[in-house]
């Protein structure tokens, strides 16, 4: 860690950075920050800034508010938008720790790193590859997001017509300066829709860069007076945005998931894991999926899963094998969307993996066939069945499951539930504007 720091400070040095933003993020993986000046780097790096716990959604109550931010170090990067001539500010992600200097359990972050830490008591690495897709919506003369699109590409079109590769070019510009690897970047299906694919990594990193990625595209976009969003499924009748979650086991450096004399080429491990996913997605779904509006993204017909299946290369079904094998032997999961809380979400699919394996469950076999365009009683005979079709049972299927409150820890869990219960009570409770559409005129 000191070689770490003193690179840190190098860089302070060279980059004239003036001040350092700690960053961490809440429940529901909104990004925070307090900013402080360089001056005080040693604090920093000894974790003495302070913050108020209480005025953090879900956090700390208001008798016991003092956090501390723990930063780590390995996130340490200069911000390539506020670089000007002898000036510039940088960045860490910090844990959040109680004043006795144990991690705080209202941490998503600390959930992660719990996660991973029983995967290693097992020998496991677990890496993780996501893949975030977004929409560029044009804003008012308020600065308001529209749903005006500001292209009509298409998938993997080209400019001129897809003027959101300006956009993309700052953006991988503004990743890769702050150490990203990236990968691929792309028009997506829908128009305004894209995504930018970085290197997989560990959980704890991956989840890191989930969240700094939001942060940066939301950054750049807005130089350019668009509206980047996450949001699920922001306009009907067109693809929605995902965050497909690629994941494997590494155990004594080697992918646990890779078998070259299986059929598949996946070994016991990889199957009961994929097991382990298909039995607990249901119980998982409200972190995976956790806005109303992230199940009008899971309908038949946009790329999208709504039936629990693997496959090996089937683009319906909830898990898909993708093609390549060796190091690179992985399992995609399709239903969670961008929307989510990484951290949270990747300890449960995880979480969900691991009990596949503990519990040594069987993987029922592959459905190859389009799900999309199968009737309800092919479906029965096979044994497929639904992911929950709104929050509300997402919800329910939470609370009864065990998931959710052995991976999250009791604060997180009870927390998440009662914020997910009013959010789903509001939009119950609401009428809508379909509503009156419908109903209005007619009755
Ligand atoms: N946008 C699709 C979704 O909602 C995924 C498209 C793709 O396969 O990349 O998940
Ligand atoms: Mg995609
Ligand atoms: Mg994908």
């Amino acid at each position: 860690d000191t070689a770490v720091l003193e690179q840190i400070k190098e860089t302070i040095q060279q980059k004239h950075v003036e001040l350092l933003h700690l960053q961490f993020v809440d429940i529901e993986g909104i990004l925070k920050h307090v900013t402080v000046t360089v001056e005080q780097l040693d604090d920093v790096v000894n974790g003495k800034i302070m913050f108020d716990g209480s005025s953090i959604k879900g956090f700390s109550p208001i008798n016991k508010s003092d956090l501390y931010l723990l930063p780590d170090l390995n996130t340490f990067a200069v911000l390539p938008w506020t670089v000007e001539e002898g000036y510039s500010e940088a960045r860490f992600l910090c844990s959040v720790m109680n004043p006795d200097a144990t991690r705080f359990e209202g941490d998503p972050r600390n959930v992660l790193k719990k996660t991973v830490e029983r995967a290693a008591q097992q020998g496991y690495t677990i890496s993780v590859g996501p893949e975030l897709e977004f929409f560029l919506f044009k804003t008012d003369e308020h600065g308001n997001p529209t749903t005006q699109t500001q292209d009509n590409g298409g998938y993997f079109e080209p400019s001129p017509k897809d003027l959101g590769e300006r956009v993309r070019l700052e953006i991988y510009r503004a990743l890769k300066a702050m150490g990203f690897k990236i990968e691929a970047s792309h028009h997506e299906v829908a128009e305004g829709q894209h995504e930018i694919n970085f290197k997989y990594a560990d959980a704890l990193g991956s989840a890191d860069n989930a969240t700094t990625y939001k942060w940066v595209v939301k950054t750049i976009a807005s130089k350019y007076g668009l509206h980047a969003t996450f949001m699920p499924k922001p306009v009907f009748g067109i693809n929605g945005s995902g965050m497909h979650v690629n994941m494997s086991l590494f155990k004594d450096g080697e992918n646990a998931f890779f078998d070259p004399s299986d059929e598949n080429q996946l070994s016991e491990t990889a199957y009961q894991f994929i097991a382990g996913l298909l039995k607990n997605v249901k119980s998982f779904a409200a972190v995976t999926n956790p806005l109303v509006n992230s199940y009008k993204r899971l309908v038949p017909g946009y790329e999208a899963p709504c039936y629990i299946a693997w496959s090996a290369s089937n683009r319906s079904a909830l898990i898909r094998i993708p093609a390549k094998r060796g190091v690179a032997t992985r399992v995609e999961l399709r239903c969670p969307d961008p929307a989510a809380n990484p951290y949270l979400a990747f300890a449960v699919i995880a979480a969900a993996g691991l009990d596949g394996i503990e519990k040594a469950l069987k993987a029922p076999a592959p459905i190859d066939e389009d799900i999309f365009h199968m009737t309800e009683e092919r479906r029965e005979e096979l044994g497929i069945e639904n992911l929950p079709a709104s929050l509300g049972d997402a919800v329910s299927e939470f609370v009864n499951g065990t998931i959710g409150r052995q991976t999250l820890g009791n604060h997180v869990f009870d927390e998440y539930v009662a914020m997910k219960n009013e959010e789903w009570n509001s939009y119950r409770t609401a009428v809508h504007t379909w509503e009156l559409e419908q109903y209005q005129g007619k009755f």
